[in-house]
């Protein structure tokens, strides 16, 4: 990612194409829903979008089509043909439902699809299953992960982290590896949407996770992410013999990241509410460059609290989605992390450290 700058264009674009799925998941971000919402934006609507990511970004984002299900929508081939066409990298988030088949796999890897994403919580059924409220999913979820394989695409695997699933952690770990992953993201749950009410893993737990992760990248030639908790560069660095200082700020919200849900709003990441605007009014590389929510997600120096003080805070910045779900303030401390800087934090800031 040498040269990218951060401020003139997305690293990664995830767009939720419907909040349709046949999956109640428990952790669901998108609380979502059995039937599509007319006010979808429609195939020429998501065009004209596609059209401005390649004319306005310099440097274009990796796609990500995502739902609820985006198996839903009818017209999903159209749109993924679009974005290759467009020269987008172009990966596929589905629900594993009965509507994702082999012959869709296929289809997508006829297409040009590059990379497709399933998600597996646990390395078991009681775990994932449990999770995914869905009995069968797991197996189905396997199947699906040879399917993908099989066909020659890019198969990232994606793990949801709560107080359900993080005792087993380490042997998901196995199972990515023995299904021969591409990449591996771990979302740290925000608690917002269904997730809001899920079990909750404490900063200590947290800190542990992102130090297995980092010493299991160190083992594995697949990229290793961990989402919604961007202090894993701090603990990379403090944990992993030889690890160099990141020359750029982490992937995060607004900044190398954005989202566009169902009706066109934009985001800062799907687990942080707050829209900049809308596709429908004005173009996404607009909002994404200027709007007042996305510069001042960008600027270090808007941080508060153990965020706003740290030594890491050019690398890190802590996750925006967290802090303001937990306090109401985009800046504050994100309260996963437990982490004490060097300096003394502004006193105003009203989270304690809870290991
Ligand atoms: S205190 Fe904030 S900036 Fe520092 S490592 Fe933790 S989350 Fe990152």
């Amino acid at each position: 990612m040498t040269g990218f700058d951060l401020a003139k264009a997305p690293h990664v674009l995830t767009w939720e194409l419907t909040r349709a799925c046949g999956l109640k998941c428990r952790h669901c971000r998108a609380n979502a829903i059995p039937k599509r919402n007319p006010r979808e934006l429609t195939l020429e609507e998501i065009r004209g979008v596609l059209t401005d990511i390649r004319t306005n970004f310099a440097v274009p984002p990796l796609m990500v089509f995502t739902g609820g299900d985006p198996v839903e929508r009818d017209d999903l081939d159209a749109i993924l043909r679009a974005s290759v066409a467009a020269g987008l990298h172009t990966a596929v988030s589905p629900s594993v439902t009965p509507l994702l088949t082999r012959p869709v796999l296929e289809k997508w890897a006829e297409i040009g699809v590059k990379t497709v994403s399933l998600s597996i919580d646990g390395a078991t059924p009681e775990v994932h299953d449990g999770f995914r409220r869905m009995p069968g999913t797991f197996g189905a979820s396997i199947q699906r992960a040879h399917d993908v394989k099989a066909l020659g695409l890019g198969l990232q695997i994606n793990t949801s982290l709560c107080g359900d699933t993080f005792p087993g952690l380490a042997r998901m770990g196995e199972l990515v590896k023995e299904l021969g992953a591409t990449s591996w993201e771990v979302f740290f749950v925000v608690p917002t949407g269904r997730g809001a009410v899920l079990p909750k893993i404490t900063p200590g737990e947290t800190e542990e996770a992102l130090r297995f992760l980092a010493a299991y990248a160190q083992g594995v030639k697949f990229r290793v992410t961990a989402i919604a908790a961007p202090q894993y560069r701090r603990v990379t660095l403090e944990t992993v013999p030889g690890a160099k200082r990141p020359s750029i700020p982490a992937i995060r919200e607004a900044q190398g990241f954005v989202f566009i849900d169902h009706v066109g709003e934009v985001f800062p990441s799907g687990y942080l509410p707050v829209s900049a605007g809308n596709v429908r009014e004005q173009p996404l590389s607009r909002i994404y460059q200027d709007s007042e929510l996305f510069r001042s997600l960008r600027d270090p120096a808007r941080l508060k609290g153990r965020c706003g003080v740290c030594e890491y805070k050019s690398i890190c910045g802590g996750s925006r989605a967290r802090a303001f779900a937990v306090t109401g303030d985009l800046q504050a401390e994100d309260p996963a992390c437990p982490h004490v800087p060097e300096a003394e934090p502004d006193p105003s800031s009203p989270l304690k450290v809870v290991a």
